[in-house]
């Protein structure tokens, strides 16, 4: 992200910091992007670090990544070093700036205390339903604890207790002592303090005592000099809490919380908890299952990172929820694909062909170039022989009216090769088309026929003796319904999974040069789709393919156009 492909468009974010900057209330901005490591980052949170990476940037200003690590019991260090990695592999850079929440449970723990000797928190004895019961409902007030009237002394001796660990889970919290008959339920002395026994994946057993997220949250900005903590909708009604507590133990200039639109995608879920459901149950095979929204499962799947960033660009930062559709999303990633990846032969569900009047045993080396849109990727050989492999699906015996590929006495032109003319075709003991055979004109070389005559039709094709045999992998979208964050608790949102969202093809036919293909890179499969070699499961001299996504053309659009190029 260091240079952004497009300069950024105006929202209402921007708007208020020029504000800010022109009054002199702040001048050197300070954005974090803080993952709570408790699973794999998605695509909805690159949206959230492109505003809060982009936001620093734009500005000259610094970027913190914070672990957000202050719950023990879902968090793990698999996570922290997924997380590191997709942000790193998004492009943005937080320089020495990384930080762990963790890291601030002392300055936590004084900061309540603080609280304590303010008469503003208090250690309240009610089970974690009697507080629920005590909170009221939105149209009626809270009820007061009984122990709210406890005395410093008393709250500063019991918390200081909590702390040493000398009562069990549950058996008291840490409130802060606001108002219970606020409209906002969040301001109805909530919890910020509670008594876990349990292990922290870096601070091990040194606490048993942990802040709960709204009261960690904003001390975290404040440690670490956040100018600006911009967060999803959701947290608008927390902010008077963010806001109250830093008035409460801190001086101006305070960071300032600004909530957006988190990002939806149709045909997926972005909730970590179902992700982590189809993760554990096998409906996918990990987190970075290529069918997976998440940044890994799309990093493997062969999404460039400057299309996810372009794409978050495109849909902006709004303060209303929305559907994003995928499509976006894939319109994206096929323009950057279409320029960058490399264009390659490969037959996904062969048909043998052979050239009857082709001399046995020669081999011709055919130019084909590498990318039309982009002529500085040069030219390759592509060798050609007697027995070629075509797709199934580029012959029919019978053919319709606008098929304009091969069929019994049609002819086509073989891309980068021959115009050919079928003759006859074998079957097999089903019945099926097993060998078909051509005759192919030696003065169509290249392409193009002396006489002038025009074909309709361009077939892909690999040279049966030179191919090179592998595994590809289609990818379709996860759900076969386009809002699965629709779908009520009640009901299982599993049934939605798409069965067809992975189709395995042992027996491809690549194009030799594919056999050199490394782990990660891309290419278009000329006529078919863009794919990627397999980061996991390529081992060298026999990379695997994965799709990354279809072309958008349909058949005959391309075809047309394939001819009309040549
Ligand atoms: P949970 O809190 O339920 O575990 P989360 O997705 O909110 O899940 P966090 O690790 O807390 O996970 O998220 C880190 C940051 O990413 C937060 O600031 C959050 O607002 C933001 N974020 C999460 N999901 C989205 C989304 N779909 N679109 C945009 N931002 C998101
Ligand atoms: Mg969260």
């Amino acid at each position: 992200m260091s240079e952004p492909e497009t300069p950024s468009k105006a929202n209402f974010i921007y708007e208020r910091i020029d504000g800010e900057l022109k009054r002199g209330a702040v001048s050197h901005i300070v954005t974090r992007f803080p993952p709570e490591p408790n699973g794999y980052l998605h695509i909805g949170h690159a949206k959230a670090i492109c505003i809060d990476y982009g936001t620093a940037q734009k500005y000259n200003g610094t970027f913190h990544l914070r672990f957000d690590d202050t719950n023990p019991t879902k968090e793990d260090t698999e996570y922290v070093e997924s997380i590191q990695e997709d942000v790193r592999w998004l492009g943005a850079d937080w320089g020495n700036n990384l930080f762990y929440a963790s890291d601030y449970f002392e300055q936590f723990y004084e900061y309540a205390v603080l609280l304590v000797k303010k008469g503003k928190a208090y250690v309240c004895d009610l089970s974690e339903t009697e507080i629920r019961e005590h909170r009221g409902t939105l149209t009626e007030p809270g009820k007061e604890s009984p122990f709210r009237s406890r005395t410093v002394e008393e709250n500063l001796d019991l918390f200081t207790r909590m702390r040493n660990g000398e009562f069990e889970d549950g058996a008291r919290v840490l409130r802060a002592k606001i108002d219970m008959a606020s409209p906002n339920i969040h301001m109805r002395d909530p919890v910020i303090y509670r008594i876990r026994h349990a292990n922290h994946h870096r601070t091990g057993d040194q606490w048993c005592i942990y802040p709960m997220y709204d009261f960690a949250h904003p001390l975290e900005d404040l440690v670490e000099g956040i100018t600006h903590s911009i967060c999803t909708l959701e947290f608008e009604i927390h902010r008077p809490f963010y806001d109250w507590l830093l008035e409460n133990v801190s001086e101006p200039p305070r960071p300032q919380q600004i909530e957006f639109a988190r990002l939806n995608l149709s045909y997926t879920v972005m909730s970590k908890r179902k992700l982590l459901e189809l993760v554990k149950g096998k409906y996918v095979s990990g987190w970075d299952d290529p069918r997976m929204p998440t940044l890994s499962a799309f990093r493997r799947r062969g999404v460039p990172p400057e299309a996810i960033r372009a794409f978050c660009e495109e849909i902006g930062i709004t303060k209303y929820n929305s559907l994003t559709d995928l499509s976006l999303l894939e319109f994206f990633i096929r323009e950057n694909l279409n320029k960058s990846a490399k264009r390659v032969m490969a037959v996904l569900d062969p048909v043998k062909l052979v050239i009857d009047n082709f001399p046995e045993g020669v081999v011709e080396e055919m130019d084909a170039v590498n990318n039309p849109e982009n002529p500085s990727q040069g030219t390759r050989k592509v060798p050609f022989s007697k027995v070629l492999y075509i797709e199934k699906d580029d012959f029919r015996e019978e053919a319709p009216k606008k098929f304009f590929r091969l069929a019994p006495g049609a002819e086509v032109r073989l891309r980068y090769a021959y115009f050919v003319q079928c003759v006859s075709v074998e079957k097999d003991a089903q019945g099926n088309v097993s060998v078909i055979h051509c005759t192919y004109d030696p003065a169509t070389r290249g392409g193009n026929a002396p006489d002038g005559r025009k074909v309709k039709g361009t077939i892909h094709w690999v040279s049966a003796e030179h191919a090179f045999e592998t595994e590809v992998r289609l990818y379709d979208r996860l759900f076969t319904i386009e809002n699965v964050g629709d779908i009520p608790e009640s009901e299982d949102y599993r049934k939605y999974l798409n069965p067809d969202s992975l189709k395995t093809l042992p027996r491809c036919k690549l194009e030799p040069s594919l056999r050199d293909a490394k782990p990660g890179e891309r290419f278009q499969f000329e006529r078919v789709g863009y794919f990627c070699a397999d980061a996991k499961d390529t081992v060298e001299g026999k990379p695997v393919f994965n799709r990354t996504v279809q072309l958008k053309d349909s058949w005959a659009k391309i075809e047309t156009k394939d001819a009309r190029k040549q």
